[in-house]
């Protein structure tokens, strides 16, 4: 068995290896296991080290840990899972390197390396993740060469460093920016934060992590229209309201039949949801632990973070500051301003064509890889992982999961899918 990953914090992710040690999960422990078939196994491994001992398990069990902890959870399984390869002579290499390119052939994958090398295997498994974001469209794109802009905001190096007064310029509104506010405060920046995106503020904070909405489930056919399902959850929604309860634990209910639902909407469903519904539903889906959401509110409040819905039209580089222009939506009007630094906060590019230099970029460019009508991820079998190649046909030497199912079950993101998947294509690949 062969590894191959580029990061330098292998085997766990830019999720769980933040560069804060403040970054939460927005997931209660009791919902992280790795294991599906062992709800408990995050919350045993935390009681049964130094940190919590002798503390109130349900309180640990209830509360939004450290995102840097889940990756230590994560780092002791993978140690091990490596010492049971060694007790059954499974013998696992780890490589540290990119894969740049492709080729499948019916007997296995060649997969070429930047370090130069080809490995072939008989399998491979296209577990790729998170990808940088992608960059918006200005009129100055060279402008994305800048040292002034940084394309990855899970990089300390996006909120550290920052001279001068001016603002900073934060792409997006949801969770990353979040994040990149925190580690901007926390690194010391004493500035004002502008964070424009197409939507006004509102992300939610989880009230209600422990309340059960069960009624609605009753109501869900597998077949479910859209519009029977938005009149349905409005209906739902509002009757927890009328009880002092947020949608929550509506939204929450639905969560177990989302792929289901997702996979039997038409085409034109899927595309009604994405340009209609798709900010809603995340807002409703993505939501904060409490104690962060009143923190941004508080710096809202103290008029430190701005945040402007409109579209940023253009932004270009002048003495050390970058020039920002954007459309305002409430004033209905251009505006431009200066800023000490961009950061992108926009979420992960899925349109592999805009991966530059890029294996996903480069397998659909091959037929190798297909992407959904929506670019939203790679077409598989879904029952057996197998990725589709350019015509259609399921190819037995290449899989994926993860964040790359995105297109085919919509819900495929956090670690209760993720989960799930994972051992159902080790249960495929034996
Ligand atoms: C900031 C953040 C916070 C999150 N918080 C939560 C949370 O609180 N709760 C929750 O349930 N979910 C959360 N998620 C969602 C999900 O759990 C994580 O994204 C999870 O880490 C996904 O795991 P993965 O292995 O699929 O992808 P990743 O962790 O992204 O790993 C993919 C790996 O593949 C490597 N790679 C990619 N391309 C190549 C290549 N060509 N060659 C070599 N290596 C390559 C990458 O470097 C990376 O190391 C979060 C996601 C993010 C981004």
């Amino acid at each position: 068995m062969i590894l191959i990953d580029n990061s330098k914090v292998l085997n766990k992710g830019i999720a769980y290896q933040p560069y804060s040690r403040k970054q939460l999960l927005n997931v209660i422990a009791a919902k992280m296991s790795a294991y599906p078939d062992k709800p408990d196994h995050f919350v045993d491994w935390l009681c049964a080290g130094d940190e919590f001992a002798g503390q109130d398990r349900s309180l640990i069990a209830q509360a939004f840990l450290p995102r840097h902890l889940y990756g230590e959870y994560l780092a002791h399984i993978w140690r091990g899972a490596l010492a049971t390869c060694r007790q059954k002579n499974i013998s696992v290499s780890v490589l540290q390197d990119t894969v740049c390119d492709l080729d499948v052939t019916e007997s296995g994958v060649s997969m070429h390396l930047a370090g130069r090398e080809v490995i072939h295997a008989g399998t491979c498994v296209l577990a790729t993740g998170n990808q940088l974001p992608g960059n918006p469209a200005i009129k100055h794109e060279s402008f994305y060469k800048s040292p002034l802009y940084f394309q990855n905001p899970w990089n300390i190096e996006s909120v550290n460093g920052i001279a001068g007064s001016l603002p900073v310029l934060i792409m997006g509104n949801g969770l990353t920016m979040v994040d990149t506010v925190t580690g901007l405060l926390e690194n010391g920046f004493n500035g004002s934060i502008l964070s424009v995106s197409p939507n006004d503020y509102n992300i939610l904070p989880q009230r209600h992590s422990l309340l059960r909405y069960t009624e609605i489930s009753g109501e869900l056919s597998e077949n479910i229209p859209l519009y029977d399902l938005v009149r349905l959850v409005h209906k739902h929604i509002k009757k927890v309201r009328s009880l002092g309860i947020s949608a929550g634990p509506v939204i929450d209910a639905i969560r177990p039949f989302t792929q289901t639902i997702w996979g039997n909407f038409t085409t034109e469903e899927k595309r009604v949801f994405l340009s209609r519904f798709r900010h809603l539903w995340g807002v409703a889906r993505h939501r904060i632990p409490l104690t962060v959401h009143d923190r941004i509110q508080q710096l809202r409040i103290d008029g430190k973070l701005v945040v402007i819905a409109g579209k940023i039209l253009d932004i270009c580089e002048s003495s050390n500051a970058a020039i920002v222009e954007y459309y305002d939506k409430k004033a209905g009007e251009i505006r431009k301003t200066g800023v000490s630094r961009v950061i992108n906060c926009t979420g992960p590019e899925t349109d592999f064509s805009k991966l530059d230099h890029h294996v996903l970029n480069s397998a659909l460019h091959k037929g190798i890889i297909t992407q959904d009508p929506f670019r939203l991820g790679i077409r598989p079998n879904t029952a057996t992982f197998e990725v589709l190649n350019g015509e259609g046909k399921p190819q037995p030497v290449l899989l994926t999961l993860g964040g790359n199912l995105k297109g085919e079950l919509w819900e495929s993101t956090a670690v209760p899918e993720l989960r799930v998947q994972a051992v159902a294509l080790a249960r495929w690949l034996l």
